[in-house]
């Protein structure tokens, strides 16, 4: 190794102690937050452990965890739940399966529901929808198609029903679901459609045929190549448009639960103008470009000068 990449190799050792430390001093500040020190009141009888010895009766823990307690004072609040809110939204939309609703896409819809703590309940006999709120038991009542509706409506009925609808000591009163970060399409949460693709690719299924191939052959060659993948290109296909196959003919997207049958597949958007995967490239696009980098490294171990300048180049983008 020549001295120039052992000064080099040593500079970027230095830039990953420095990240490394920075990151678990991060973590120590959490930790405090999350942690209390326990404190046991004078003459408070504890409860019998019986998986310990009499004499190892009175040891308990010495911390308490502030997230455990919050979320058994507050049923159902976890406001930073993706899957949660995931499930409440496909509750909406199997609930309201057999009304032919409009959803706005801003205001009013399965997701803006959801990313305020409520629940699908039920759909009343004036096709009104009634959610409730699994942390402060109140419900609200939604019309699903208003004789009158603007934005100005809309916009009315979530500040005064979806919002003020909670109990004064709820916390959703006050917090929404960060759906910006955590449910559209961005890099940090790119690795959830990486695993759910990974893993809905290693079960079986046996997809009927439709003529429809959204995805160019290039994009379909180098997305094989990503996942190891050399099986049925439908099913990578329909997998990255943020489908997945429920039946034999059957496909429902996994972020708004809209459901399609491949037999009239065709090039329309079956997604919901608010959904994760509305632009249907988007997503292919996101994995390609964000695995370029190794991808074209695969197979091609390269000069260690070629792969010191790959990873200075990464440290630059940290
Ligand atoms: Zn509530
Ligand atoms: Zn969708």
């Amino acid at each position: 190794m020549d001295l120039g990449v052992g000064e080099r190799l040593e500079v970027v050792w230095k830039k990953l102690e420095v990240w490394e430390g920075s990151t678990r001093g991060k973590n120590k500040v959490i930790r405090r937050w999350r942690y209390r020190s326990r404190k046991v009141a004078e003459g408070r009888v504890s409860l019998w452990n019986r998986f310990l010895p009499e004499k190892l009766q009175r040891l308990t823990p010495l911390y308490d965890d502030l997230v455990e307690i919050a979320v058994r004072k507050s049923h159902g609040a976890r406001v930073c739940g993706l899957k949660e809110v995931l499930e409440r939204c496909c509750g909406f939309q199997e609930g309201c399966g057999s009304v032919v609703v409009e959803w706005d896409d801003k205001w009013i819809n399965p997701l803006s529901l959801a990313s305020k703590g409520w629940a699908f309940e039920s759909v009343d006999e004036r096709k009104r929808l009634v959610c409730r709120c699994r942390s402060c038991c109140r419900t609200i009542v939604v019309d699903l198609n208003p004789e009158e509706s603007s934005v100005y409506l809309r916009r009315s009925c979530w500040l005064n029903g979806v919002v003020k609808g909670h109990g004064a000591c709820c916390p959703w009163r006050n917090v929404q679901f960060n759906l910006d970060k955590e449910y559209y399409l961005n890099k940090s949460n790119l690795v959830h459609d990486i695993e759910r693709i990974s893993r809905a690719l290693k079960k079986p299924c046996n997809l009927p045929r439709t003529s429809q191939e959204p995805l160019s052959p290039d994009q379909l060659t180098q997305l094989k190549k990503v996942f190891h993948y050399d099986g049925d290109d439908q099913l990578l296909a329909l997998l990255v448009r943020g489908y997945e196959p429920i039946g034999n003919d059957v496909v429902r997207c996994s972020a708004c639960f809209r459901k399609a049958f491949l037999h009239n597949y065709s090039t329309l958007n079956y997604h919901e103008s608010w959904c994760r995967y509305r632009d249907e490239n988007k997503l292919t696009e996101m994995i390609l470009s964000a695995l370029s980098l190794d991808f074209e490294s695969c197979g091609n171990t390269g000069s260690v000068e070629e792969r010191l300048h790959n990873l200075e180049t990464y440290l630059e983008k940290l």
